[in-house]
C-alpha cells in the first residue's frame, strides 16, 4: 500500500510499504477513505519527538471502511464505515473503565520509555513515535486498528466523510478543552490559537453555554474563521497587547476561563540540548511557553486554565505564583476521545454544527509531503488539510 513515512525533520515521503495485517484477535483493518494532518503532526514534522524512526507511518486522524476483523471483534464487520479515535484504549483498565481513555494502561507496549524518563506511562497513539506505542498511522491506504471493539464509532448513512472525520481528534479535543472550563451561563472564554483545535474549542464553548468567546491568533484568515464561523470576538496578538486588551474587554476582571490551544510552538520555545538516558535522546523543551503564560496571567481570579495544546519535556519560567495566588484550576491532557463520540456525533446529525467548516485544503494522499509544507507554514491561508488515498 501507499503510506506517508517520516524520515527526519521536514522530510516525509510517500512510499510503498507492506499492507497491515491482523496481529491480535481484537484488531481490525480499515481501508482509509479520508485522513487529515493535525497540529500535533507538526511536532513530529519539526523533529521535536525523539522516538521517531525512519520509515514510521504518520497520521492519527482517519476514517474508512472495515475490511477485516479479528476473532474477538464482535461489534464491527467488513463494510462498516467508522471513524477511529487517535487514542488507543483497551476498555478494561482502571482508566478506561473510568472514561479516561487517553490514560489507558494497556495500549502502549513501549510505555517503559516514558516511565524511565518522566515517571509516567502514556497510552498508545496512532502514528506518534515509539514512545507512544510505535503504531503505524493513518496517513495511508490501510491501517491496523488495535482494540477495534472499543475505539471506532460507526457512522450512519447520510453524513459525508468531511462532516465526521474530525470526531477522530480535533472536535472532541476542542470540546474537552471547553468542558474543562466548567462553563456557567454568562461566562467569557478566551482561546489562544485559532488553528483547527482552537476553532473547535470556540464552537464547543458556545455549545456548552458560554456567553462570549474571545479568540487570539496572528493569522487574519484564522481570526476571520473564528469570527464568522465561531462567532468569536477576535484579537490579533501582533497588533494588540493581549493582556491589556482582555482586561479592557472584561471590565478589568479577566476571562472566566482561558484555553491554550497552541502548545509546542516552534517560535515559542528554544531547545537547550540533548538529554541521553535509557538510550533515548530527548530534547528538553524550555523557556517561553508564551500562550500558556498569558492564559495564567489573563485568567480572572478563581478561574480555569484549560490546556489542550500539547507539551512535552520540561518547561520553566511559568508564572506559578500567579496561578497559585489567583486560585486557578489548571486542566490538561490528551483527549478522552471515546468519551465524547456518541454525543458529538449526535450534534452533527442534528445539524448543530458541520465540522467540515475548518477544511481549507483537500489533497490526494500522494501530495502529502506538499500538504505538510503548506499546513506547517500556513501557506495559501491553510487552516486544515484533508488527504484522500
Ligand atoms: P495549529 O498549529 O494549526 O494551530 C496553532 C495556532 O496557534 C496557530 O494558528 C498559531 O498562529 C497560533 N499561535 C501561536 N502562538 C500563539 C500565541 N502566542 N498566541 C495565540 N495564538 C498563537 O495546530 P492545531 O491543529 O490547532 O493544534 C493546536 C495544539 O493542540 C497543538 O499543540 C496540538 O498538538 C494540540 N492537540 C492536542 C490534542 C489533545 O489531545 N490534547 C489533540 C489534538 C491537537
Ligand atoms: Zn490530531
Amino acid at each position: 500500500m501507499r503510506a506517508l513515512c517520516w524520515y527526519s525533520s521536514h522530510d516525509v515521503r510517500i512510499e510503498t510499504v507492506p499492507d497491515p495485517k491482523i496481529l491480535n484477535p481484537r484488531d481490525a483493518i480499515l481501508k482509509i477513505t479520508l485522513t487529515a494532518i493535525c497540529g500535533s503532526d507538526l511536532h513530529l514534522y519539526d523533529g521535536y519527538i525523539p522516538t521517531m524512526e525512519k520509515g514510521d507511518i504518520l497520521g492519527h486522524e482517519c476514517m474508512g471502511e472495515v475490511v477485516e476483523v479479528g476473532a474477538k471483534v464482535n461489534n464491527l464487520k467488513p463494510g462498516d464505515r467508522v471513524v477511529v479515535p487517535f487514542t488507543i484504549s483497551c476498555g478494561n483498565c482502571y482508566f478506561c473503565t473510568h472514561s479516561e481513555y487517553s490514560l489507558c494502561d494497556n495500549s502502549n507496549p513501549n510505555a517503559y520509555m516514558a516511565e524511565k524518563l518522566f515517571g509516567y506511562s502514556p497510552a498508545g497513539l496512532f502514528g506518534y513515535s515509539h514512545m507512544l506505542g510505535g503504531y503505524a498511522g493513518g496517513q495511508a491506504e490501510y491501517v491496523r486498528v488495535p482494540f477495534a471493539d472499543i475505539g471506532p464509532i460507526k457512522i450512519p448513512e447520510g453524513l459525508t466523510d468531511e462532516q465526521v472525520l474530525f470526531l477522530s481528534d480535533i472536535f472532541p479535543t476542542g470540546y474537552q478543552a471547553a468542558e474543562n472550563c466548567t462553563i456557567r451561563p454568562g461566562d467569557t472564554i478566551a482561546v489562544w490559537g485559532c488553528g483547527p483545535v482552537g476553532q473547535f474549542a470556540i464552537v464547543s464553548a458556545y455549545l456548552l453555554g458560554a456567553s462570549r468567546v474571545i479568540a487570539i491568533d496572528r493569522f487574519p484568515e484564522r481570526l476571520e474563521m473564528a469570527r464568522t464561523q465561531g462567532k468569536a470576538e477576535v484579537l490579533n496578538y501582533e497588533e494588540n497587547d493581549v493582556l491589556t486588551a482582555l482586561k479592557d474587554m472584561t471590565g478589568g476582571l479577566g476571562p472566566d476561563a482561558c484555553i491554550d490551544a497552541v502548545g509546542l510552538e516552534s517560535h515559542g520555545f528554544g531547545i537547550v540540548g540533548w538529554y541521553d538516558k535509557a538510550k533515548q535522546a530527548v530534547r528538553l523543551q524550555t523557556d517561553r511557553p508564551t500562550a500558556l503564560r498569558e492564559t495564567i496571567q489573563a485568567c480572572r481570579k478563581g478561574g480555569t486554565v484549560s490546556i489542550p495544546g500539547v507539551y512535552g519535556g520540561v518547561i520553566d519560567k511559568l508564572p506559578m505564583g500567579a496561578a497559585f495566588n489567583k486560585a486557578l484550576t489548571l486542566k490538561m491532557g490528551q483527549t478522552h476521545v471515546q468519551r465524547y463520540l456518541p454525543k458529538l456525533l449526535e450534534h452533527i446529525e442534528q445539524g448543530d454544527l458541520d465540522p467540515s467548516f475548518v477544511i481549507t485544503h483537500q489533497l490526494n494522499l500522494d501530495e502529502a509531503p506538499d500538504a505538510y509544507e503548506i499546513f506547517r507554514n500556513k501557506q495559501q491561508e491553510c487552516i486544515k488539510v484533508v488527504l484522500r488515498p
